[in-house]
């Protein structure tokens, strides 16, 4: 596995760990300050419902009529809950209920709490038969020496609204789960995808590399040999001709060398805003031009430079002078090397606040479907042409990203067999 997919693999378990543990967290917090809150809320609810029923049941006992007994049947039906008259000993007076427990209730919590005269609650298993109630007892007149009403309601029934606040929160609660997953699920796959394909392109760019690098240091080994070979021989002529060749790809190999750590240079340069380092473009043309003029003369070309920059103009534009030298040098480089007859030609001038810079050459030209691509690195449209002309399949893509820090564009037009113009366009700075 190489160091990026590692890199990547620990990244998706942190990303998948990270997303888990937040999703955990979220869910204990809200079960403690959310839900615990609600549910004791709920019961208390519960319990206030059970003293208005108590209240309420009192009142009706002092002024009805009926038969105690009567009174407390009519309202427990009413909400299914059961009522009792307990006297100030403990005993059971009146029941809704027929399962009677015979012992003293005056020391069951509330009601010894409602004895003493104030408000009583409990929550306990029923010992007449055995199912968990809610009690609430309240002080009642319904005998004169005194007496206790109770009203209590089994737990199920009581939890059954917080039960069903629970199920409606858990069920919401999955329902985020499920979509914060869901997004989680693209964002990560968004955001892994520009990853995977920024992996591919480095793999095939250190392929690449290390199959250009390969082919020049392969022959200067086997130029090595042979000139030792020639040498031992005494074959001073064949050992001289070796030599050349040897100096040729040791050339080839420093421009490969150069070229890449450009573009690495030019790669890792990050640009927010504009690059700040200027030049004046007018004198890094003039500059390039005058050092190939010999070149093309042995080439047997035309090479003309008509610059249109008014000489009190400033043609500053947003490159370092090392980037614009890399630009030009490169695109007449190219127009020399792939121009047979007639000549090359190099045009700068402004248009507006826009510097504009134009590589016309009558050469070889460059058929329609190679046009977009001969900006990728180490992309060819002749390969052994360009490694006859002493090319890296460097030259374009370096010229393209010196362009785009410069905040510049490319143009291209070409006839196959007539020849072809570059020309970049960079914003005045
Ligand atoms: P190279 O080092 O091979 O010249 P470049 O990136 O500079 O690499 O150019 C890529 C390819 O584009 C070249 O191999 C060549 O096929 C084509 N090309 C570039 N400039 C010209 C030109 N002026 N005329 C014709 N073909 C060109």
């Amino acid at each position: 596995m190489s160091p990026s997919s590692k890199r990547m693999g620990n990244w998706r378990t942190s990303f998948i760990m990270g997303y888990a543990v937040i999703v955990l967290l979220l869910s204990a917090v809200w079960l403690f300050f959310l839900l615990g809150p609600v549910s004791h809320a709920l019961e208390a609810r519960q319990r206030e419902g059970l003293v208005s029923v108590a209240n309420a049941t009192e009142v009706a006992l002092e002024t009805s009529q009926l038969p105690v007994e009567d009174v407390l049947d009519r309202v427990a039906s009413s909400d299914n809950l059961r009522l009792t008259l307990i006297s100030s000993d403990g005993e059971v007076v009146a029941d809704s209920s027929d399962v009677v427990d015979p012992v003293s209730h005056a020391q069951r919590p509330e009601v010894a709490a409602a004895l003493q005269g104030s408000l009583g609650f409990d929550r306990r298993i029923s010992e007449s038969d055995g199912i968990e109630y809610l009690y609430v007892a309240i002080p009642s007149k319904a005998r004169p020496e005194g007496a206790v009403l109770r009203v209590s309601m089994p737990v199920t029934q009581a939890h059954a609204a917080v039960m069903r606040f629970r199920w409606t929160s858990f069920a919401l609660l999955a329902i985020t789960f499920t979509l914060a997953a869901g997004g989680a699920l693209l964002l990560f796959l968004r955001a892994a995808a520009p990853v995977s394909r920024l992996e591919r392109v480095r793999t095939d760019f250190v392929a690449n590399a290390s199959h250009e690098l390969k082919t020049p240091v392969a022959g200067i080994r086997l130029l090595s040999e042979s000139i030792s070979l020639a040498s031992e021989e005494g074959d001073v002529e064949v050992a001289g001709e070796f030599a050349r060749q040897l100096s040729h790809e040791s050339e080839r190999l420093q421009s490969l060398i150069t070229d890449l750590m450009d573009l690495s240079r030019l790669e890792d340069e990050t640009r927010p805003t504009l690059s700040s380092d200027t030049c004046d473009l007018s004198s890094v043309v003039a500059t390039s031009f005058e050092t190939r003029r010999a070149h093309a003369k042995e080439a047997g070309l035309t090479f003309t430079l008509d610059n249109r920059v008014p000489i009190d103009s400033p043609c500053r534009v947003h490159l370092s002078v090392a980037n614009a030298t890399l630009m030009v040098d490169n695109l007449i480089d190219n127009a020399i090397a792939y121009t047979e007859q007639g000549g090359v030609e190099v045009r700068l001038f402004l248009e507006g606040q826009t510097a504009v810079l134009e590589v016309i050459d009558t050469g070889i030209g460059i058929p329609p479907a190679d046009q977009d691509r001969i900006f990728e690195r180490f992309y060819r449209v002749d390969t052994m042409r360009s490694r006859e002309t002493g090319g890296t399949g460097l030259g374009l893509s370096l010229v393209r990203h010196a362009v785009q820090r410069g905040d510049g564009a490319i143009e291209l037009e070409s006839v196959l067999g007539e020849g072809s113009t570059f020309r970049v366009r960079l914003p005045l700075a």
